[in-house]
């Protein structure tokens, strides 16, 4: 088996996890569908994006996930926790023991925007940390975030402001939602009230 022009591996990967624009995703697909070599690597990268779905399972990534990602991963039988709060907004959530994956979505107008940011906030909207240009589409009207299990497990009842920004080198940043988690511990353990 060869191949005269390989798939490369980050778009084999971007591929299985969904992130490819529609029509990259349709030319992999012709080129999946016509070609062993390619197939095979595919399978490769899957078995290190499994290695990374295991990861979110263990809860220790916070990451913009795609919504293909989180059929699969439903369709793996994970355990989704979902929260939707509008834009400006907030939420009461909470997190157990059978929760596999908890989930943010994030509605915004994305259009127009070059650079989105996704800021962690405290209670008082002070920001804690910032993802930076994360990848989003701009026609989706919506930011679909991962937090990490782990350190939402392990979180004492708290507030936390999430916030989407739009970054433009000469304006500087936009606003484009902000949203309140009212986190309530539901877990046993340290930080439980
Ligand atoms: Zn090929």
């Amino acid at each position: 088996m060869s191949c005269p022009s390989p798939l490369d591996a980050a778009t084999l990967a971007d591929y299985w996890l969904a992130l490819l624009p529609a029509a990259a995703e349709d030319s992999v697909e012709q080129h999946l569908f016509e070609c062993d070599h390619c197939g095979a690597r595919l399978r490769e990268a899957v078995s290190l994006v499994d290695g990374i779905r295991a990861l979110a399972r263990e809860g220790s990534l916070r990451m913009v996930v795609s919504q293909t990602f989180l059929e699969r991963a439903t369709a793996a039988g994970l355990r989704l926790r979902e929260y939707a709060p509008a834009p400006g907004g907030s939420v009461q959530c909470t997190v157990t023991a059978e929760d596999d994956l908890l989930i943010a979505r994030l509605s915004a107008d994305l259009q127009g925007a070059g650079r989105v940011d996704l800021c962690l906030c405290d209670g008082n909207g002070v920001e804690q940390r910032r993802s930076a240009d994360i990848p989003f589409r701009p026609n989706s009207g919506v930011v679909v975030y991962q937090e990490s299990m782990a350190f939402a497990k392990a979180a004492p009842t708290s507030t936390m402001i999430v916030r989407l920004v739009a970054f433009d080198e000469a304006e500087g940043e936009r606003l484009l939602g902000e949203y309140t988690f009212n986190h309530t511990r539901s877990l046993p353990g340290p930080g439980a009230w």
